[in-house]
């Protein structure tokens, strides 16, 4: 793939010079620049384009493709592809008009995503066996609830999933109420898999749940069999997949029978639509009742994705022991606290944060100068350890052999790499296990 560095040819829509595309689409025809990338980028994600934007969507039925020639009065498919392409999108000051394949090639063409996975994904990830199940999941998975909605930038959202995988992050989490809006991850995801991992399918386990509130009325909350199944419906068609490997009851329903919960995971299985029930939320106390009424319909629960953290260590006590029992996995959501446990509330909140996101879950007041001083003892141990503060907590989550994974979250590429060289360090000794367990009980 050739880049233009000398003489560089004029962006077809604005004259400006062109960047980032090659002959991958239509030789020097194909020039466009990153004004007009960023301006194709806005339309594709069904954004209102920025005010000095030259670009709308074409009413010109007509029109063709300046790139490949979809759309027009021929009405042929792209001459790269052979696809019909519906959409095309007009640059008004030329004017000149491209296809939404051809912007998406020419965004994988600027951020390197076109050539496949890296051969040595799986490397140096380390899976561990979900507890007594045949399923393994990476030490490290990723879970879309923040940073990968509808107001997300879609473009880092894109690259962390195909930067996860290439790190051998195997696992993606989602939830039908991920966004916001509520659906607009599972949204996104969906099309990036649709996109990139069609052909690497069978190795990835995607798991989404159902359990909070979703639509209005009374079938869109809780745990009836009605919610879940319609749910995972939902689900599928936002995924764009045939079906989940995990599928989730999302939290405790105290009002509906445990029975036809389970019933319910136990018929998405038969179903097709899911390859395991999962449970997420129950306290230890339902574990064993739920493994039961899922073992009498011939299946049986996978693991329970419950908080888990230096900041949270409640599991340990009122689930671990029973999902050890029944032979489930843990699945550590939030080992990082929200991101509490990185160095970047040391000194305060700074802008870009999930503290500072009015879409986000983490309260700022969460903040306190206690836990301030609690995390700076923390990131001192952690440096004299030549790690991140972050890097170190997610190997605390990890030093128990119950917890199958741990599920984080990332803002960008950058967070997934730093965590994932978590896995290569030395193993936490004894006693800097206890000088841990000091600052914590302090
Ligand atoms: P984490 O505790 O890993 O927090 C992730 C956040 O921490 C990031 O978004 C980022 O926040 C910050 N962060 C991550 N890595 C770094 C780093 N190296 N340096 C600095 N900051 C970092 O997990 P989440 O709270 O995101 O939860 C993870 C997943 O768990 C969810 O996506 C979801 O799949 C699942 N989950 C399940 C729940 C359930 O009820 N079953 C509930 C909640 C989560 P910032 O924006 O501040 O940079």
């Amino acid at each position: 793939m050739s880049k233009y560095h000398d003489e560089t040819p004029k962006c077809s829509f604005c004259g400006r010079p062109a960047t980032a595309v090659d002959e991958l689409i239509r030789g020097d025809e194909a020039a466009i620049c990153d004004v007009c990338v960023d301006a194709c980028r806005a339309i594709l994600r069904a954004q209102e384009p920025p005010g000095d934007s030259k670009v709308a969507v074409t009413e010109d039925h007509d029109a063709e493709c300046a790139f490949c020639g979809a759309g027009g009065a021929s009405g042929g498919g792209c001459g790269g592809c052979g696809h019909h392409h519906d959409e095309v999108l007009l640059f008004a000051a030329l004017p000149a008009v491209i296809c939404a394949d051809c912007v998406e090639l020419c965004l994988d063409e600027r951020d390197g995503l076109g050539e496949g996975f890296a051969e040595d994904r799986y490397g140096s990830m380390e899976y561990r066996r979900c507890g007594r199940t045949g399923l393994k999941l990476p030490a490290l998975s990723l879970g879309a609830w923040h940073n990968f909605g509808g107001r997300a930038d879609f473009d880092e959202a894109r690259r962390m999933l195909h930067r996860a995988f290439d790190l051998g992050i195997t696992h993606f989490d989602l939830a039908n109420n991920y966004g916001p809006p509520p659906g607009s991850a599972e949204d996104s995801v969906g099309r990036i898999l649709v996109r990139y991992f069609g052909e690497h399918r069978d190795e990835l386990v995607i798991s989404t749940k159902a359990g909070y509130g979703m639509w209005p009325g009374p079938y869109g909350d809780f745990g009836s069999k009605k919610y879940l199944l319609a749910s995972l419906d939902q689900s599928l068609l936002r995924l764009g997949l045939d079906y989940v490997d995990v599928f989730y009851h999302h939290r405790p329903d105290p009002d509906t029978p445990l029975d036809e919960t389970m019933e319910a995971l136990a018929l998405a299985v038969q179903q097709g639509k899911a390859l395991y029930g999962a449970v997420s939320n129950y306290g230890g106390d339902r574990i064993g009742e739920a493994q039961g009424l899922l073992r009498a319909r011939g299946t049986a629960l996978v693991t329970d994705q419950v908080a888990y953290s230096m900041l949270n260590r409640g599991p340990e006590r009122d689930v671990m022991p029973y999902t050890e029992a029944e032979g489930l996995g843990v699945v550590a959501f939030c080992p990082l606290a929200q991101g509490l446990l990185t160095s970047k509330y040391l000194d305060g909140i700074p802008a870009e944060s999930r503290a500072a996101d009015p879409d986000g879950f983490l309260r700022s007041e969460a903040v306190t100068p206690e836990l301030q001083a609690k995390l700076r003892r923390l990131n001192e141990l952690a440096l004299e350890r030549g790690q991140t503060l972050a890097q170190m907590a997610l190997q605390w989550v990890l030093r128990d052999p119950r917890v199958t994974t741990a599920l984080i979250g990332a803002r960008n590429v950058a967070q997934i790499e730093e965590n994932v060289a978590a896995l290569a360090a030395a193993a936490l000794t004894d006693e800097e296990l206890a000088r841990i367990d000091t600052v914590l009980g302090g």
